[in-house]
């Protein structure tokens, strides 16, 4: 058994429209046994063993990203499935409530958020977004 530190005490700090916003910080450490499959936390796909996963991002970042439009399609997709499979007929009506709870918990969530490739990449491009309307004086 291994320890896998995930170190996240980037202060994150944004310009609302009530001034600063200084989004809530936690310093934790994580710890998994490095045997343990681990999936994709936005999509589920197998990303193999913890000591084999490439992207870890803080909740800071997804809540980030979630701000900026960021929107966990292939998980509202599996969920949609999910219902269609369980016979619900009007999904549709349902993700938008799905995707307001998802929401919270990224909120809520204090753990280290395990992405793959696809995953990754996706939520880099709503993060490179921010900035562009920040720097109003
Ligand atoms: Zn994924």
């Amino acid at each position: 058994m291994a320890l896998i530190d995930v170190p996240s005490e980037t202060l994150l700090v944004e310009m609302g429209k009530d001034g600063l916003n200084i989004l809530e910080t936690t310093m934790q450490m994580s710890s998994n046994d490095e045997n343990a499959p681990v999936i994709c936390d936005l999509c589920s796909k197998p990303l193999g063993k913890m000591k084999d996963v490439k992207h870890i991002e803080s909740p800071e970042t997804i809540t980030i990203a979630v701000r900026n439009g960021f929107k966990p399609e292939e998980m509202l997709k599996a969920t949609k499935d999910m219902l269609k499979g369980m016979g619900e007929k009007n999904p549709d009506d349902l993700m938008e409530i799905v995707f307001e709870s998802w929401k919270s918990i990224v909120d809520k969530s204090e753990t280290p958020w395990a992405l793959c490739d696809d995953c990754y990449k996706s939520i880099q491009l709503y993060i490179k977004k921010r900035g562009s309307c920040s720097a109003k004086e």
